[in-house]
């Protein structure tokens, strides 16, 4: 059982969820890679035992993170039972459905049949009562908005799931959702999209996906802020062994191109100068807009996790360090 460090709210900065009552911690982890079955179970325990530690009070999941999918879900829930019990109501705990995850018509897409049954087999697979911030996963252009968000609020008022999220919706898809939510009484409290000083499509198109959040009073948890690990100085010399590039999957080596390593080389650069690993100016970079309320990180050891979290040491930019970055920070 672990015994959580007595000063694990000390140094956590909260940001409030939009216009809602829950608070959020400045920085999440996620738990889509590094959580599977062939990931020792001792390195994952030791990632989770340490953010709870430093006050990170929110874990990110999806039905289909391990792999195999569902197994991230399924070593959260034991380290819930084994480790973490007790501290239940001192986390914010997130799940999703939209990807694929069974075979057949009903494991796929937005529909009420996938999204309710899908919630439950989490719920079996961590073992809990019911989850923070249950989430439509990515927008399905087959099924109507109506049901995919209805599907959502019965989450809710079923208490499988206090809140319910949005993710990878574009701004105009948001804009509909939010309409149709207000229509069936769902209030949607947050929205997951991915962001990164490589990747800045959510401050784009008028109006962008963080004016439509930011207006409707919605929180945003952003992922990826370290470009999956490009937004740290691990790849500037190569592709070390047992890194995510390395590995195959997500973060294919064409994204490693030199004109791409040399913005990271030059990004690197600034955060030096300021002081800071390049990985804690990434997460400091998107949480410079208040209207992101989260940098939901992932990590593979430890100390990852600490080098990450201790961005929150220096968050302010000066005009000119902002400037600077703009001049690297592209898509
Ligand atoms: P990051 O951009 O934070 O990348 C994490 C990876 O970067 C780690 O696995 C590690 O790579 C490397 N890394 C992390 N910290 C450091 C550090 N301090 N120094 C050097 N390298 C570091 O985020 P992820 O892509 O992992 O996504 C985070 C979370 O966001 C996911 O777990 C998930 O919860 C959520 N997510 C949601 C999606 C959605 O569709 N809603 C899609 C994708 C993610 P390595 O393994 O090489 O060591």
């Amino acid at each position: 059982m672990h015994l959580p460090a007595p000063e694990r709210y000390d140094s956590m900065t909260y940001r409030r969820c939009g216009a809602s009552g829950l608070d959020l911690p400045a920085i999440a982890l996620g738990l889509w890679q590094n959580f599977g079955d062939e990931d020792p179970y001792a390195t994952q325990l030791d990632i989770v035992r340490r953010a709870v530690d430093l006050g990170i009070t929110h874990i990110d999941l999806a039905n289909n993170y391990g792999p195999p999918p569902g197994a991230a879900e399924a070593s959260f829930g034991r380290m819930l039972r084994e480790d973490l019990a007790g501290l239940r109501d001192e986390l914010v705990v997130s799940t999703k459905a939209g990807y694929p995850m069974w075979p057949g018509p009903y494991g796929d897409g937005g529909s009420r049949k996938y999204l309710l049954a899908s919630l439950d087999a989490s719920l079996r697979r961590t073992g809990l009562d019911y989850v923070d911030i249950f989430y439509s996963h990515r927008f399905d252009p087959t099924t109507p908005l109506r049901e995919t968000l209805g599907a959502l609020r019965t989450a809710v008022e079923s208490g499988r799931a206090l809140y319910a999220g949005i993710s990878s919706y574009s701004a105009e898809r948001t804009l509909e959702a939010l309409a149709v939510a207000e229509e069936i009484g769902l209030d949607l409290l947050v929205h997951q999209p991915s962001y990164s000083m490589l990747n800045r499509w959510v401050e784009e198109g008028d109006p962008s996906l963080l004016d439509v959040v930011g207006r409707a009073g919605m929180g945003t948890v952003v992922f990826s802020p370290l470009a999956q690990g490009m937004l740290t100085d691990k790849y500037l010399d190569g592709v070390p062994e047992g890194s995510r590039a390395s590995r195959g999957g997500s973060l294919r080596q064409d994204f490693l191109s030199e004109s791409n390593l040399r913005h990271v080389r030059a990004l690197n650069e600034i955060a030096s100068a300021r002081g800071q690993s390049l990985a804690q100016m990434a997460v400091a970079w998107v949480l410079r807009d208040p209207r992101v309320t989260t940098a939901l990180v992932g990590a593979s050891s430890v100390a990852q996790l600490e080098n990450s979290v201790a961005a929150l040491d220096h968050l302010d930019f000066s005009e000119d360090e902002l400037t600077r970055i703009d001049e690297h920070a592209t898509d």
